[in-house]
């Protein structure tokens, strides 16, 4: 399908790849409803473009009002929602016997429930158009679990799980799903990582030849994924940088 005029929903546009994949897609003439919790970035993101290009909205995709909301704005902008993009995750790594049981829920509300609840909010919608588009992020971490990281890995395997299911269930009903597969890629995400050291530790292996995508170039993942004909289903795209183990 052409992305020219197609209303995008993308979570997690405040930065990283939501925020790159946003810029690609009005590169394609999509118009794109943006979420995340700093509304700030969100705006000036938003006004980097012409008026009613982006526009956005304060979201925590955790909450499924939140979510939903989101959605509502689309509809009573555009009037209608092609495809949405649930891409928001945060990744506080530690051992298991740190018990950091806050962080834990956290990675289960946003990572999971976050995708969840992005399904709820335009599944009934896609399902009355006849047509749409869900897609997630998943990781390299929803294929192979890293000490340290066992319980994002579980949220990205679970991922995986919850889109190739939903895949199953709605392809009949002409609703795509595609499973977003990054590996490393220098954003933000450091951020959410637990630890100094750790956050350190992580910017390091970044900057080495090769061992880090940009954010754009999951972006143009997901513009192919998108732009894909109605008669193919892209499942899932792995983006791995080159010298990546
Ligand atoms: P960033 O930290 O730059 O982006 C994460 C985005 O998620 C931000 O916009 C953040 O916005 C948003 N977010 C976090 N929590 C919430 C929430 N509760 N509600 C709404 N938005 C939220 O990192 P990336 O761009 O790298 O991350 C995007 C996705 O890619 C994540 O799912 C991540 O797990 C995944 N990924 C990243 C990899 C990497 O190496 N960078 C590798 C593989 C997967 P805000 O804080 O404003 O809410």
């Amino acid at each position: 399908m052409s992305l020219k005029d197609k209303v995008v929903i993308i979570t997690g546009a405040s930065s990283g790849i939501g925020a790159a994949t946003t810029a690609k897609l009005v590169e394609k003439g999509a118009k794109v409803v943006i979420g995340a919790r700093r509304e700030e970035r969100l705006k000036e993101l938003a006004d980097k473009f012409p008026k009613d290009t982006v526009i956005y909205q304060k979201t925590d995709v955790s909450n499924l009002d939140d979510m939903k909301s989101l959605a509502n704005l689309a509809i009573q902008k555009f009037g209608r929602i092609d495809a949405i993009y649930n891409n928001a995750g945060v990744m506080p790594t530690a051992l298991l016997n740190e018990y950091r049981h806050d962080e834990w829920q956290s990675m289960v509300n946003i990572n999971i429930m976050g995708v969840l609840n992005g399904i709820e909010a335009v599944l009934p919608t896609m399902e009355k158009q006849g047509s749409g588009h869900i897609l997630a992020t998943s990781s390299v971490a929803g294929h192979v679990v890293y000490p340290g990281s066992a319980v994002y890995c579980g949220t990205k395997f679970a991922v995986r799980a919850i889109m190739e299911g939903l895949r199953q269930e709605e392809g009949s009903k002409g609703i795509k799903s595609t499973i977003i597969s990054p590996g490393a890629v220098d954003t933000e995400l450091y951020k959410s990582v637990s630890g100094e050291q750790a956050q350190k530790d992580l910017i390091e292996s970044w900057k080495q030849p090769n061992k880090s995508l940009k954010a754009e170039d999951i972006a143009d993942g997901v513009v192919y994924a998108l732009d894909s004909s109605d008669r193919t289903s892209v499942s899932e795209i792995i983006i791995r940088p080159t010298a990546q183990e």
